[in-house]
This record gives structure tokens, sequence and C-alpha cells, in this order.
């Protein structure tokens, strides 16, 4: 069963090149909350959000001050993330959180249902 993760653009309904949608795909296990995440090469930004900071969000290039302008508008008063400033991380695993994987953290995750759509 193969299954193609859709990652869209959420201000202008573009989609990554391949090698972007590679690097979108590989940053879906993440247990991260509230940080940014650059997808490199076209270098789309990811936003971990889950919990207060809403579900997972994508933009491409252009977008990318958009999306921050958004989250800091609808996400400011809940705590600092949304503020940090570039550049982000372009891989934010570690061990730690590959084992947190591995022992089902992902299932814990309230939010699960939002972010990319899976076809
Ligand atoms: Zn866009």
């Amino acid at each position: 069963m193969s299954v193609k993760l859709i990652f869209r653009c959420q201000f202008c309904d573009r989609q990554p090149d391949p090698l972007t949608q590679v690097s979108l795909e590989k940053s879906v296990p993440e247990l991260m909350w509230g940080a940014y995440e650059d997808a490199m090469p076209e270098k789309w930004l990811i936003w971990h959000g889950r919990g207060l900071y809403g579900p997972p969000r994508y933009v491409c290039r252009e977008h990318r001050g958009d999306l921050v302008a958004f989250l800091r508008a609808h996400y400011g008063t809940v705590g600092w993330h949304p503020w940090k400033r570039p550049p982000y991380p372009t891989n934010l695993r570690n061990p730690d959180k590959e084992r947190a994987i591995a022992v089902g953290g992902r299932s814990a995750m309230p939010k699960w249902g939002y972010g990319p759509q899976v076809k």
C-alpha cells in the first residue's frame, strides 16, 4: 500500500517540488510543539503547532512572512514560540525524539488528525 502525503501552501495552494516534498514528509513524525522548521531546497516553512498552537502548517517560500504574521496574530499571546526569529533549523530530529516516537508518543497527540492529507 502506498501512502502519499499531499502538502499545499496554505496561502497559494502551491505544491512543493519532489525534493522539498521529501523534506516535508520527514518532518511529519516530529514530536515538536511550537517550533518553526525550514524544508529545503525550496525553503518552505513548517510550523509545528499542535496543542494550543493549532495544527501543523506548511507554506512555500513566498508566503513564509505571511505564515509568521498569521501565527503571531493568532498565537502571539499564547507564548513566545511564534516570535522566534530566523534562521530556523532544517532538521529537528534527535535520538530522544526517535525513542519517543518508537514507544508510541505520536499516538498521544490529541490533534493528530490535522495536518497534511493522506491519500
Ligand atoms: Zn504560497
